[in-house]
């Protein structure tokens, strides 16, 4: 799992269980910018639906990421 701040290499900081819904939580910190955040694994067999929704908002994060990005390259550009 990359980090969504620097798409830097994070490490799993804590891993609990989470009974209520069969899934795994875990706290993931960035080794670059030290930014933390929490992840859900789930199982995906037999849930058809909730594995493609985490997916699709995870390339739409990604997404909107990199023409952020983009966009702060240009702006820089355009100062220079
Ligand atoms: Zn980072």
């Amino acid at each position: 799992m990359l980090c969504p701040k620097c798409h830097g290499r994070t490490w799993i900081a804590d891993s609990r269980p989470v009974r209520k819904s069969n899934s795994t939580m875990r706290r993931r910190r960035c080794k670059g910018c030290m930014y933390r955040f929490t992840t859900y694994e789930r199982v995906s067999v037999g849930v058809s639906h909730g594995n493609c929704t985490y997916q699709g908002a995870a390339s739409h994060v990604r997404r909107a990421l990199t023409s952020l990005e983009s966009l702060a390259r240009e702006a820089g550009e355009m100062e220079s």
